[in-house]
């Protein structure tokens, strides 16, 4: 079989710990047999970090935008144990806040749904994606104890000294106190993002807020969603057959309870970081969790949702057998092979995306799967293997159906 052409090349951002085991193995048996593969290599493993005083990452970022699409593996954030653990010059910030920044993006996460792994809700029959807005709020908030009794404002100073100011409690005792922003064109950004994957992936857009409570705060988030939409997105949204919706955050949360999933989600920061871990674990396993940033202007970096799983890592290092998930990292792979296709008009690389995956879930649905899975699945007499037999059962899988 001659091997599919590529024109464009991925940007390719390797990482770290076990995912770096499992890119390898993904290249090896997954996708170099069957792709002349053509990527930009950035190696965003810890110590290369360290060594190009984070260079890397940005470099990585700024490709990102001449290409298109990229695909990450799964990184270390270094802490003090990892500053010890790989001697670092300085604790480098986490590489997918540097790239969210230099690509102004929102992150859609979505589960991989696959018979006999059924979700908590019964009624889920479809995968739910959260879209989180990724600045501001109270992740850059300024915080205050109130020592005891007095007047706490918020006081607005303009570039000419004018002055705006808001009682927020006049305290007759101790208590506390919190100042947060947010950006017209960080909101802006968010919505156009959130209304460019909604068209991509043909899902329907919900969107929600407490604007009830929240008279100028998150009414704010609702008008610019709204003014957008009017202006740029309601005719594309019609002609594509899907709707763009909003409710109060508490209705929000009634009705996805209730619904069949198949939609996006789109949150507000505080509420997309709690929804999505409800969402992930509802669907059963992190591991089955993708995640795609998307920038408004059109740019896609692709991932797995979970860490690097250190503490199989260190298994695998000491010789011991593993049995990590690969389906997010594949997924990954394949969402930018995808991508990549459809921006260069190459329909036998969308196909073999198309076939990556379906291969990926017809083997676990047939009972083969790692061990995370089979704790989980519904299924009978499963077939548990190790890190890499899961990947060459993949690849079986693959070859009978190309
Ligand atoms: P993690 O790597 O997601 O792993 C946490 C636990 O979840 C694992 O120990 C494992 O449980 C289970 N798990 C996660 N992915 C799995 C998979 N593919 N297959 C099987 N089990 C899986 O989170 P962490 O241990 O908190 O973080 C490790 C490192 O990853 C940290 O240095 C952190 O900075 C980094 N991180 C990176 C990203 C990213 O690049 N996007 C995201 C999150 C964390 P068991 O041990 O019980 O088997
Ligand atoms: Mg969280």
């Amino acid at each position: 079989m001659e091997k599919i052409k590529m024109t464009t090349p991925l940007v390719e951002m390797d990482g770290d710990e076990m995912t770096r085991i499992l890119w390898k193995m993904i290249k090896d048996e997954l996708l170099l047999p069957f792709v002349d593969l053509k990527t930009e290599y950035y190696d965003l493993g810890l110590e290369h970090r360290n060594a190009t005083d984070d260079q890397v990452t940005i470099d990585s970022a700024e490709a990102t935008k001449k290409y298109g699409v990229a695909v990450k593996c799964a990184t270390i954030t270094p802490n003090a144990a990892r500053m010890k653990e790989y001697t670092l010059k300085e604790m480098w910030k986490s590489p997918n806040g540097t790239i969210r920044a230099i690509l102004d993006g929102t992150v859609f996460r979505a589960p991989i749904v696959v018979k006999g792994i059924e979700p908590c809700v019964k009624n889920w029959k479809k995968p739910i994606t959260i879209a989180r807005h990724a600045y501001g709020d109270v992740y850059k908030g300024s915080e205050m104890k109130i020592p005891g009794a007095g007047k706490a404002e918020i006081v607005f100073t303009g570039e000419d000294g004018t002055e705006i100011r808001e009682l927020i409690h006049n305290f007759t005792g101790s208590g506390i106190v919190q100042g947060m922003h947010n950006l017209n064109s960080s909101i802006t950004s968010f919505a156009k993002s959130c209304f460019n994957y909604a068209l991509d992936t043909k899902q329907d857009l919900w969107f929600a807020t407490k604007d009830t409570i929240s008279k100028k705060y998150d009414h704010t988030f609702k008008d610019i969603f709204q003014e957008i939409f009017d202006a740029e997105y309601a005719d594309k949204f019609e002609k594509a057959g899907i709707t763009y919706f909003y409710t109060l955050i508490d209705d929000a949360v009634a009705r996805v309870m209730k619904s069949e999933g198949g939609y996006i989600w789109a949150c507000k920061n505080y509420d997309g970081d709690v929804m999505s871990d409800m969402v992930s674990s509802a669907f059963g396993s992190l591991a089955m969790m993708t995640s795609v940033l998307v920038s408004p202007e059109g740019n896609y970096e692709y991932e797995a949702a979970h860490g690097t799983v250190q503490r199989h890592y260190y298994k695998h290092l000491k010789g011991e057998e593993t049995s990590t998930n690969s389906v997010a990292t594949i997924f990954a792979w394949t969402g930018a092979l995808r991508k990549r296709g459809e921006l260069d008009n190459n329909t036998e690389l969308q196909k073999f995306a198309d076939k990556l995956e379906k291969a990926t879930i017809a083997t676990i649905e047939n009972g083969t799967m790692t061990k995370d899975l089979a704790l989980i699945t519904t299924l009978k007499d499963v077939n548990v293997v190790n890190s890499q037999n899961f990947i060459l059962a993949i690849r079986k899988t693959l070859e009978e159906m190309l």
